[in-house]
């Protein structure tokens, strides 16, 4: 590991990655091996937990093909120089801003979608110049060998190389020094990742978790939030950072939706043989998640089953905040219902709480959704939709507070993996001598004036 990371320090000082050229060869060439190596990644991630081909394109695949495509047309205009006005007590001078790659990035990534979360960050660190080390999930573990023996071998280790291993490999990479930490994961894991890269200063990305919150109002259109809610909650058996956490839904439908979601999920037929419905990731998982089911708030599902890490799809009710289901990130199939009468009041509970990575607002009420975009704060979120805030490159994703730091995605993610050095530039022919000595009341005046234009 340390010489791969001191070639790579030597390598960026080569130049090489700031050539729009390589980045854009290396997209491509990322790109193909993915295209080409696709039933490989397709069968490792099946073995891993029974994911489909199906939500691997769609939720995988497709989405790194769409963000290389777009970083590849937009590299050009992203990495130009941009000129900004100049302001007069500089006059004459040119002022611009200059893009550039931070250097030797690490990217830690989650087990939960396991390309995506790897690879979309090091397609923006590519983009934006970087040499990067990736280090995925060593929980699905035919998944991270998959990732390592494509990337490895069509690579040179001194621009991109995946080192695969669990937290003693990652505590080594942790305490070198970097120019640019990413990181996926959970809230503790983030705190950690934060303490390592304080010690050199450096800039971190902290793409965490928390409990998302979804709320339904008395006048949404039911049949369609409960089918776009379900599939967004049971979407990857739950195991999505940005899935509805936990539902508030008015008191005055609470019935007729929870019916609703259960005609919904038997409408979906989630299972392992439809293939819509994936495995828990490991029996430490299940074991947390089977004890979050309380019998006495069973409204629907609750069947599990340990040899298959299967969860059914599950939906609990007279649900209130002291309920153990309440404290952490579920992360799981498993969804709580809290009723509601009063949008104020839960608008209170929700800010009790750490700010969620997302929230979601089902209604057709527009005091209702300015009410929740202006007095609550969120990483990103959706309105009368789940989860889809996702799949539009143009808004930035990331969390806020213990959520998150920073963002990425399409060109936002080209900015949070480089630095905009800001230039001034003089020409020689003139000189405004009212900053030298000796100082007077009128060169004051002069500097006030201009400091106001
Ligand atoms: P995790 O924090 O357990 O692991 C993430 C990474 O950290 C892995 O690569 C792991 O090897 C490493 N790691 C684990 N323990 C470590 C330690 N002690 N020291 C150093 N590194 C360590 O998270 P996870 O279980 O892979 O993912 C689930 C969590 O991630 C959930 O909270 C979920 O909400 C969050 N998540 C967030 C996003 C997002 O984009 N915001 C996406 C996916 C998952």
């Amino acid at each position: 590991m340390k010489k791969i990371i001191q070639d790579q320090r030597l390598f960026f000082h080569t130049n090489q990655t700031k050539s729009i050229s390589f980045r854009i060869k290396a997209l491509k060439k990322l790109k193909s091996i993915l295209q080409e190596n696709e039933t490989l990644l397709y069968e490792a991630i099946y073995i891993d937990f029974k994911k489909s081909a199906f939500d691997t394109y769609t939720n995988e695949l497709g989405l790194l093909y769409k963000d290389i495509d777009e970083a590849i047309h937009h590299l050009k205009k992203w990495s130009k120089i941009k000129s900004v006005s100049t302001n007069w007590v500089n006059f004459p001078a040119k002022s611009y801003i200059v893009p550039e790659p931070f250097g030797n990035t690490l990217i830690i990534g989650a087990w939960n979608y396991p390309y995506q979360l790897s690879l979309a960050p090091a397609i923006a660190a590519i983009a934006a110049g970087n040499t990067i080390i990736l280090k995925p999930s060593e929980v699905p573990k035919n998944t991270s060998r998959a990732l390592a023996t494509l990337i490895n071998k069509n690579f040179s280790p001194n621009f991109f190389n995946v080192i695969e291993g669990g937290v003693d490999e990652t505590t080594y990479l942790l305490n070198q020094k970097w120019d640019k930490i990413f990181f996926t994961g959970s809230v503790p894991i983030g705190k950690i990742v934060y303490e390592a890269a304080a010690k050199h200063l450096t800039p971190v990305t902290l793409e965490l978790g928390g409990k998302s919150p979804a709320i339904v109002a008395s006048d949404c259109d039911l049949k369609t939030t409960v089918k776009r809610l379900i599939w967004a909650k049971f979407l990857n058996a739950g195991q999505t950072c940005i899935a509805p956490d936990y539902v508030y839904v008015h008191k005055t439908i609470e019935t007729d939706f929870l019916k609703a979601c259960q005609k919904e999920i038997e409408a979906s037929h989630f299972s392992f043989e439809n293939q819509n419905y994936v495995q828990i990731i490991n029996e430490k998982n299940h074991k947390r998640l089977t004890n979050l089911i309380d019998p006495n708030k069973l409204f629907f599902g609750g069947n599990h089953n340990i040899e298959n890490r299967y969860i059914q799809p599950t939906l609990l009710n007279n649900i209130t905040e002291d309920d153990t289901i309440m404290k952490d990130e579920i992360f799981g199939p498993i969804l709580p219902v809290l009723s509601y009468t009063d949008l104020s009041d839960i608008i209170h509970k929700i800010k009790q709480r750490p700010k969620p990575l997302s929230c979601y607002v089902f209604t057709n009420d527009n005091s209702t959704k300015k009410r929740i975009l202006n007095e609550l704060s969120f990483g990103s979120g959706s309105i009368n939709e789940a989860i889809m805030q996702i799949s539009n490159s143009k808004l930035p994703f990331g969390g806020v507070g213990e959520s998150g730091i920073g963002s990425y995605h399409g060109e936002h993610g080209f900015r949070t993996f480089s630095h905009y050095k800001s230039i001034l530039e003089k020409p020689n022919w003139f000189e405004l001598n009212l900053k030298y000595f000796p100082h007077s009341l009128k060169k004051l005046k002069i500097i006030k004036f201009l400091l106001k234009l």
